[in-house]
């Protein structure tokens, strides 16, 4: 989205900003994520150095529970679905928010993940996505502890499972939908881009398509329906569709395998099918779009050849992964707050954005929620050879940390511009 047609920060948002930045211990907490700059560092590579590989988080998530006490918090636990969930308590009768990073990398298990040093870079697959938020979490609260700062409400850490790839939210699902857990508002942070201010979640939902037929030799079987030629008249036909242009709506046939050899008639094949968009209805749309094509296009084959009963091609829907999505007002609190927040540590925001995050859930659940960078520059993600250059790192610390206070009040000095929630 245009950044120059977005309305202003509100006047009570950016007045507890300018309150809360006038105030001196704040002040000495900001300076003090600046010089911690190292202990934050050395946080993120011992966490890198701790495999998590999807479906199989819980060494670092044991690690991390650690550390969440080691740094003064008695309510830490592991929920069934895998998430640390860390609580500092507010003074009392505020709102919750929670701060998110996530715990799992998209590397196997077995990857080196031995973080190398080379001219200030650090090299690990991980060390930025997200082994930075989590490192950004622990900061935040060390701080926090530090300067005896006391919130209003209180502040939930939370190291999600499952954000990556197959791992399909199902942390945040878990937190949202099961844990039983009132939040108010959630930030993740993810990625190290500062600049960048998610506000909307691109939902998104993939299936795998089975397409089964009667097979047989292509010359003396010629006349059966072929799973592969049905599969392509379906592609043929969802390759036309035009999805909704507003909010951003995109589809794509990711993979397709299939087939046994060049003479035969394919009795099996199979595709990947990826649907998404900015908007849950148009996602929604696009499903009822597509998935009557996939039915058409296996009539048409098993037509063609008169095929009845057991010798026609038949076609199956797994589902592979659903990302709900959604939109939010401007004017929610948490992107009202990350934006004052941005203003007092000097970071321009350069871009207003959506993606996939663990944010989804909360959008789609009505919770406002954003996803901000942890500060530094990254390269190559989702790659062995992920690098991160932690220079000017501090910011991300500094504005994970601002906008967690001001959503949160600040006893004696500001009131929450968190709402609580029925
Ligand atoms: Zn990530």
């Amino acid at each position: 989205m245009d950044i120059k047609s977005l309305p202003p920060i509100q006047a009570h948002v950016q007045a507890a900003a300018d309150v809360l930045n006038a105030n001196p211990i704040v002040q000495e907490c900001l300076q003090a994520l600046k010089r911690d700059e190292k202990v934050t560092l050395a946080d993120q590579i011992a966490i890198t150095e701790i495999e998590a590989p999807p479906f199989h988080e819980e060494v670092r998530g044991k690690d991390l529970m650690r550390r969440f006490q080691e740094l003064g918090l008695t309510d830490v636990t592991m929920d069934p679905e895998g998430n640390v969930i860390a609580v500092r308590p507010g003074v009392g009768n505020g709102p919750r928010l929670v701060l998110a990073a996530h715990q799992d990398t998209v590397f196997p298990a077995g990857t080196d993940v031995k973080v190398r040093e080379i001219d200030g870079v650090y090299h690990a697959p991980g060390i930025s996505d997200d082994a930075r938020g989590l490192a950004v979490l622990l900061q935040v609260l060390r701080t926090m502890q530090e300067y005896k700062i006391e919130t209003v409400g209180d502040l939930c850490f939370v190291a999600t499972v499952g954000e990556e790839g197959n791992g399909d939210l199902r942390g945040s699902k878990y937190l949202f939908h099961k844990s039983g857990m009132k939040i108010d508002g959630f930030i993740s942070v993810d990625g190290v881009n500062i600049g960048r201010l998610l506000f909307a979640a691109t939902g998104s939902k993939r299936y795998r398509v089975h397409f089964d037929g009667p097979g047989g030799h292509s010359w003396k079987a010629y006349g059966n329906p072929s799973a592969i030629h049905a599969m392509s008249r379906v592609v043929a036909k969802i390759g036309d569709v035009v999805p909704p242009a507003e909010p951003r709506t995109t589809f794509t046939i990711g993979t397709v395998v299939g087939g046994t050899t060049v003479n035969s008639i394919a009795s099996h094949c199979e595709m990947e099918l990826d649907m998404r968009s900015g908007g849950a209805k148009e996602l929604e749309l696009l499903e009822a779009m597509i998935l009557p094509l996939i039915e058409a296009g296996c009539k048409e084959e098993n037509e063609r050849w008169g095929a009845t009963g057991d010798n026609m091609v038949q076609v199956r829907l797994e589902p592979i992964g659903h990302r709900p999505g959604g939109q939010q007002d401007h004017g929610v609190s948490v992107l009202q707050a990350a934006r004052a927040a941005m203003g007092v540590c000097g970071i321009e925001l350069k871009s207003y954005d959506m993606a996939s995050t663990d944010h989804n859930i909360a959008i789609n659940c009505g919770v406002p929620a954003t996803t901000i960078g942890g500060g530094g520059a990254e390269g190559n993600n989702h790659n062995v050879k992920e690098w991160y250059d932690p220079k000017d790192g501090y910011l991300g610390c500094q504005l994970a940390f601002f906008s967690a206070l001001s959503l949160l009040g600040m006893k004696d000095v500001t009131e929450p511009l968190l709402v609580k929630r029925d």
